[in-house]
Parts: C-alpha cells; structure tokens; sequence
C-alpha cells in the first residue's frame, strides 16, 4: 500500500510538477498527514527535492517539490550488427552520457554478452557515474524479443534463436537487466517521455535498414502474445518479388526501406537510365540511399521517382495501420527519416487516399528524424518505465521503497 502511494505521489511530482504538498493532497485524495509522510520518505531517498516557493494564497509561501532527475541513472543499450551504442540517462531520460563501440562476432551469443558487460563497466567508468546510482539496464535489439522471459527469440540481423540474454548479464554486473525489441524501446520513450504522453492510441513506425513499429492500445504498449505484433515491414503487398531478408518475397520492407530504394536506384543505373545518382560514386555497388536522397533534392527525375514509388508503398501500408488501429497519433521516426522527404511526402499523400471514412479527422502523422543515440536512450527509457509505472504492474526488481539499489 505505501508503494503504492510512494508512486502516486512520486508520479503526480514528476508529471506535474513542481507541486507543493497541498497540491499534491488535492490531487492525489490523499491525507495531508500521509502526503506529509510520502513526501518526506521521497525527499529522504532523494528522489524528490524541495525548491524555492509558491504563490500564497494568504499566510507561509508553501515550498514546491520537483523530481531529482539526479537520484538515480539507468542505462540503455542497443545492438546492431556491428556496434553496441549505450546511453546513460537520468531520471527524466536525458542523456548525460552516450558512445558507440564498434564489436565484431556479435552473431556469437557468448561474444555478445560478454562485449555487453565490457560496455556497461567502461561506460560506468568514462561517465564518473557511481555504479550505485544505477537502477537497472535496458537492452533493445530488433527482432521478436520476449521481455517477460528476458528471452531473444528470433533475431534475423544477428541470427539468435531463443537466447536468454538478460539473465547472465544480471549474474555478472548485479544489476536488473531488460530487454525489449528495439522499435518498442522507441515506443516506450515517447510514451512516457516524448509525443506520445498522455496519448492513448498511438503508433511508432521506424523506416531505416527494415521497417518496424510499435504500438500503444488503451495506454498499454502492444507486444502481441510471443512479443511478435508489429512487424509491419513484413506484410506481403505485392506477392512474388521482390525478395525480402525475412526468406519471403513482395513484403513491405523489401519495397520501401533504405535497401530497397538502393536496389531501384541501381536498376535504373543498370537500364542506362540518365541519373544524377551516381556524382561523387565510382562504382554501383558503392551507391546508398543518401545519394539517391542528395540526388532527389538536387531535382534528379529517377532519383525522385524511386523514392516516391517507395513512398506509395509505405503509404499504403500506413493506411491499413489507420483503418486496423484507428490511432491519434503515428511517429514515423528511423535512420530513414532523416533524408529523402519525397518518400515521406508520397506515403503522406497514399496514406491519406485509403484511408477509411473519417479516421483521418483527428489522426496526427509526425516525422522525428533521430540519431543513433535515439535508439539507447529508447532502450533506457524502458527500465525508467518500469520504475514509474504503477506498482501493481511493475516488475518487483525495482521499486521506491528500497530506493535506488
Ligand atoms: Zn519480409
């Protein structure tokens, strides 16, 4: 029960603060006697702080209380095919910290973990944080991930098979350890910290190498039943061609993401179609998607026909999002965001062509290009969701009551 109020009152600072205690009686229901004693245990494990004072309504200036983002850190860590990027973030999920490692033999489960554990000593040690201000890690790499089992359960870039990789991470480092699926890592940040707070029914879609997406119901994020729902980037759309990573063919990701506007590019380039993609690039193999981007927003035809095909593509697919989901709210965000508006612009358009009836009324579409420490920082935030989440629902490993362990 006193956890349970430690959290209201905590949550009720974090979300509206600064607050004085009256504030937080009127909001909370609580008793002036029990919000005096929660208040006084939170400031007592620092998690809150008393500052200046508030407007008197006749009498004492009453002093405001905010949240101390500094009373504890967390850790996010992402994996990628060749690099581990962490990002040591405070309670407010701010970076104070982040860099990437390039490692090799990350397809080695054993290699993996163990270049985990240098990572999170290293970081501790370059950051000057104490490692006893460190609430927990989170761990956010692609594919089907089961959170609850601190399982890897298919990851197609690394080629993992149901590996357990919290748990030995946890043994060494004595740390609580998450992990998630990196998109739902993205998805998580926004809820709690980003666009995406006090959104009910909302949608990340991340466009890059693949395409991914996270999804919030009723408040909640969606992972499916083996932690599988969102794998937007594979629905077949135009069956037969052309091959997809996932051993299939005609998915959306096969049609629309980076590689694919490369491969496009590349055909064009090889019909001897006249192009202004191939400035600055040697060889055809060497060509990227920021080129065919550079080349679209110098006015390059083929270059802005690619992207757009592309483009009606995902806008297709993002119109059975709308009619499936019927959100408020969909951040496209991703590697991908960052150039190439015509792509975005053409999805846009498609999008909102097939959508069903009225679901386009209130529906937000918002692009937030981001960089790769995004993708840490997301993979942090999940573990700051666990500690502010209620705590029936919360995971007992972390709470307030013990303070930070
Ligand atoms: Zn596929």
């Amino acid at each position: 029960m006193k956890e349970i109020n430690l959290s209201i009152v905590l949550n009720l600072i974090r979300s509206h603060g600064p607050l004085s205690r009256t504030d937080i009686v009127q909001r909370s229901g609580l008793s002036q006697g029990a919000v005096s004693i929660l208040t006084g245990e939170l400031l007592a494990s620092g998690f809150i702080r008393e500052i200046g004072e508030g407007q008197s309504k006749g009498g004492r200036s009453p002093v405001l209380l905010v949240l101390n983002p500094h009373a504890g850190f967390v850790i996010g860590i992402k994996l990628t095919e060749r690099a581990i990027v962490a990002a040591i973030t405070d309670l407010e999920a701010a970076v104070v910290y982040s860099k990437l490692y390039p490692v090799d033999c990350l397809q080695d489960p054993q290699v993996a973990i163990e270049a985990i554990i240098q990572v999170v000593e290293k970081t501790l040690a370059d950051s000057a944080i104490p490692r006893s201000d460190v609430i927990g890690i989170g761990i956010g790499l692609a594919g089907i991930i089961d959170s609850q089992e601190a399982i890897c359960c298919y990851s197609p870039i690394l080629g993992w098979r149901q590996v357990p990789l919290a748990q030995p991470i946890e043994q060494r480092l004595h740390l609580p350890v998450y992990i998630e699926n990196d998109v739902n890592t993205l998805t998580i940040a926004e809820h709690w910290f980003g666009t995406g707070r006090g959104v009910s029914h909302f949608l990340v879609v991340t466009i890059g190498r693949g395409i991914g997406m996270g999804i919030i119901v009723n408040g909640q994020l969606d992972r499916g039943i083996i932690g599988g729902a969102g794998e937007f980037g594979h629905i077949v759309l135009q069956p037969g061609k052309p091959q997809c990573s996932c051993g299939k063919a005609g998915c959306l990701e096969a049609l629309a993401a980076d590689p694919a506007v490369v491969r496009m590019a590349r055909e064009a380039i090889e019909e001897g179609r006249q192009t202004t993609m191939l400035q600055g690039v040697h060889d055809i193999s060497q060509l990227t998607f920021d080129h065919v981007a550079q080349a679209a927003n110098q006015g390059g035809e083929v270059a802005l026909e690619i992207l757009t095909e592309a483009g009606c593509w995902l806008g297709r697919g993002l119109s059975y999002l709308v009619n499936l989901f019927n959100p408020k709210l969909i951040i496209l965000s991703g590697e991908g965001t960052k150039t190439g508006d015509a792509r975005i612009e053409a999805a846009r358009q498609v999008m909102m062509q097939y959508i069903f009836d009225r679901l386009d009324k209130d529906l937000d579409l918002i692009v937030k290009p981001m960089e790769e420490e995004a993708w840490a920082r997301g993979a942090a935030c999940v573990v700051l969701g666990e500690l502010f989440k209620h705590p029936i629902n919360r995971d007992n490993r972390i709470g307030l009551l013990r303070g930070v362990v």
